[in-house]
């Protein structure tokens, strides 16, 4: 499973809580993250094999949508700020729209990613 995390700023400790309730299924997948995310994934969970792109507003979103753009990834999770102006707006835009345009899930809030990242850990066992 390959799977990309990203989390804007007032939505990142919610994302290192999400990846420490699914440790064990995040060890197991090919993990890309943004920036400042991975670095807290990586530090604070110990998810050394997590691969950093640019952090978000350097381009890091559009770094993952041209992955998932090719085939190489199965799954989002993007723990949008929906209270607070981003400068990278369109990468953001752009990003969940190619998932969208490829049919690859993409969960953008707490609830979904739960959902989402439960059902996969149940399919791999
Ligand atoms: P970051 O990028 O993980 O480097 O903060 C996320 C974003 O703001 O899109």
């Amino acid at each position: 499973m390959r799977l990309a995390l990203i989390a804007h700023d007032h939505k990142k400790d919610a994302m290192v809580a999400l990846a420490a309730e699914f440790a064990d299924f995040l060890q197991r997948c090919e993990l890309i993250a943004t920036g400042t995310t991975g670095g807290r994934l990586r530090d604070e969970l110990g998810l050394s094999r997590v691969h950093c792109v640019l952090s978000g507003p350097l381009g890091g979103d559009l770094q993952i949508g041209a992955r998932l753009a090719v085939g190489e990834l199965d799954g989002v999770i993007f723990l949008r700020d929906p209270m607070t102006p981003q400068p990278h707006e369109p990468d953001i835009n752009a990003l969940v729209r190619a998932c969208d345009v490829h049919d690859v899930p993409c969960a953008t809030n707490v609830s979904g990613a739960r959902l989402m990242l439960a059902a996969w850990a149940a399919k791999m066992g």
